[in-house]
C-alpha cells in the first residue's frame, strides 16, 4: 500500500483496481503516510496559507429533487427565501472588509433569477469589487448562459458531478438529471474558461468503492482546479433521511488521495467535513486542503439553506465566521490570506 501511494505520487494517477485496493485496505499508518506527502506538497505550494472564499447562498428555491439535498423541490418544510440583489451586495461589501477576495454565489437552481438578473447582478459585482474573484455554483446551465455568466465577469464555477458512475448517479437523482448531461456542463464551462470546480459526497447511498476509484478517474480525466468533497449527511426531510453520514477517515483519505493526484489545486475543508466532527476542518487541512469557505449569507437566512442536518455555522455573523476560522487555522499552524487565490499551473508555482 505504501508502494501504491509513492507511485500515485509519482504519477498522478492509479488504475482503478489500484484505487479500490487502497480505498478498501487504508489503515492508520497509511493515512498518516499519505497525508505526511499531501501536507508537504500544499506547504511546497502554498506554505502555510490557506485561501478564503465568502460563501453567499443567495437562494434555496430549486427545481431540482436530489434525493440527498435538503433543499430539494420536493420538501415542503423547507422556508423558501431568495436574496434581493442589495442583500447580496450587501454581503459582498461585508466580505470585503473582512478581508475577502472570493465570492461564492451558491443556490438552488432556481429559475426566478432569470438570466438577465444573474447577469446583471454578476456585472455588478465585477464592477464594484474589480479586485475579487466570483465563483457561481448554480446548477446546469446552458452552453450560452455560462458564456454569458463568464463575460459578465464571472472567473469560476463550482459543480459536483456527485457520482461518475451511471447507475450511481440515477440512484442519487430524479429522471430528469443525468450523468452525461453533468459532464457536458464540466466540459462546457471548461471551454468556455472558468477555473473549474466539481467533487462528490462521500458516504452518499449507495456508493462503493468502486464507484469511488470512477469519481476518482473522471477527475484525472477532467482535470478541475478545484476539487470540493466532504461527508454526506442525511437530511430528516429527504428519501435518504436513514441512511448512515459519511466516514471521517475515509474524506480525510481522499483529500490525501486528490492533493496526491492534482498537486496545484484548490482543495476545501468543508462545511460538511467541519458538521461531523469538530476539528473535521482542521483535519481537512492537515489531510491537505489549502481552502476553507467561510458563510457571509446574512445570518436571518443561514438555518433556511439547509442541505443537511446538524449544519455549522448557522447562528454566527460573518466576522465571528472569519474569527472562529483563523482561530481555528492558527491552532494548527496555518494563517487565512487575503488573496483571490486563483489556480495556478505548476510551472508558476514551483
Ligand atoms: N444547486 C447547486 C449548489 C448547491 S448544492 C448544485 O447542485 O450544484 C452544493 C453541494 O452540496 C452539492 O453538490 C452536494 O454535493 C452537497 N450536498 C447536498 N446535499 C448534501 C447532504 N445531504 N450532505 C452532504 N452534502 C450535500
Amino acid at each position: 500500500m505504501f508502494q501504491l501511494i509513492d507511485k500515485l505520487e509519482k504519477n498522478n494517477q492509479l488504475t482503478k483496481d489500484e484505487f479500490i485496493y487502497l480505498l478498501s485496505n487504508f489503515n492508520q499508518d497509511v493515512s498518516k503516510y499519505l497525508f505526511d506527502k499531501a501536507r508537504n506538497i500544499s506547504q511546497k505550494f502554498f506554505g502555510n496559507k490557506i485561501y478564503v472564499r465568502g460563501l453567499i447562498e443567495f437562494t434555496n428555491f430549486c427545481i431540482n429533487d436530489c434525493f440527498y439535498c435538503g433543499i430539494r423541490k420536493s420538501n415542503k418544510n423547507c422556508d423558501r427565501y431568495r436574496l434581493t440583489k442589495e442583500q447580496i451586495l450587501d454581503c459582498c461589501k461585508k466580505g470585503y472588509e473582512l478581508g475577502f477576495r472570493t465570492f461564492v454565489l451558491q443556490g438552488g437552481e432556481d429559475l426566478k433569477y432569470r438570466h438577465d438578473d444573474m447577469i446583471d447582478i454578476i456585472s455588478t459585482i465585477r464592477q464594484e469589487f474589480p479586485d475579487c474573484a466570483i465563483t457561481l455554483s448554480i446548477g446546469e446551465r446552458t452552453y450560452d448562459e455560462y458564456l454569458k455568466y463568464f463575460e459578465a465577469g464571472a472567473d469560476r464555477y463550482l459543480l459536483r458531478h456527485e457520482s461518475a458512475n451511471f447507475d450511481h448517479f440515477n440512484k442519487l437523482h430524479t429522471k430528469n438529471q443525468s450523468l452525461d448531461k453533468r459532464k457536458e456542463c464540466l466540459f462546457n464551462l471548461k471551454k468556455i474558461g472558468y477555473q473549474v470546480g466539481t467533487g462528490f459526497m462521500v458516504g452518499s447511498p449507495f456508493q462503493t468503492f468502486e464507484t469511488l476509484a470512477e469519481d476518482l478517474l473522471f477527475i484525472h480525466e477532467l482535470k478541475p482546479e478545484m476539487i470540493g468533497i466532504g461527508p454526506f449527511i442525511p437530511h430528516k426531510d429527504t428519501p435518504f433521511k436513514n441512511f448512515s453520514p459519511g466516514r471521517l477517515d475515509l474524506t480525510l483519505f481522499l483529500i490525501g488521495v486528490l492533493r496526491l493526484m492534482i498537486p496545484n489545486a484548490l482543495i476545501p475543508a468543508t462545511t460538511a467535513l467541519g458538521t461531523i466532527d469538530p476539528k473535521g476542518r482542521e483535519l481537512g487541512i492537515l489531510a491537505g486542503a489549502n481552502v476553507v469557505m467561510p458563510n457571509l449569507s446574512p445570518v436571518e437566512v443561514r438555518n433556511k439553506y439547509l442541505l443537511y442536518n446538524g449544519k455549522i455555522c448557522t447562528g454566527e455573523e460573518a466576522a465571528e465566521c472569519r474569527m472562529c476560522l483563523q482561530n481555528r487555522m492558527k491552532s494548527i499552524g496555518y494563517e487565512l490570506v487575503v488573496d483571490r487565490g486563483d489556480f495556478k499551473p505548476l510551472e508558476a508555482l514551483a
